[in-house]
């Protein structure tokens, strides 16, 4: 699954599939039948953000593009200790 940041912050292009990780007060949303039909009502319904039950494959992968870009950057920011 290949993930591409687009000119939004925190808004990538996964696929086909455009996903929004700050949508739902940072729950994330995507625009696939699959979190639309499952993933979506879900977390509407009070489900906890970012479980199996409220991520599809989409947004999973795009979280870890996400953190492994992050990760380099706030270790360079503060010259390496976290
Ligand atoms: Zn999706």
């Amino acid at each position: 699954m290949i993930c591409n940041e687009t000119n939004e912050r925190y808004v990538y292009q996964c696929g086909k599939y455009r996903v929004d990780l700050m949508a739902n007060d940072g729950a994330m949303e995507c625009e696939c039948p699959d979190w639309q039909a499952r993933r979506g009502p879900a977390l509407r319904s009070g489900d906890p953000a970012y479980t199996r039950a409220t991520m599809c494959k989409h947004g999973k992968a795009c979280l870890w593009t996400f953190v492994r870009e992050l990760l380099p950057k706030l270790s360079a920011m503060d010259g390496g200790g976290l």
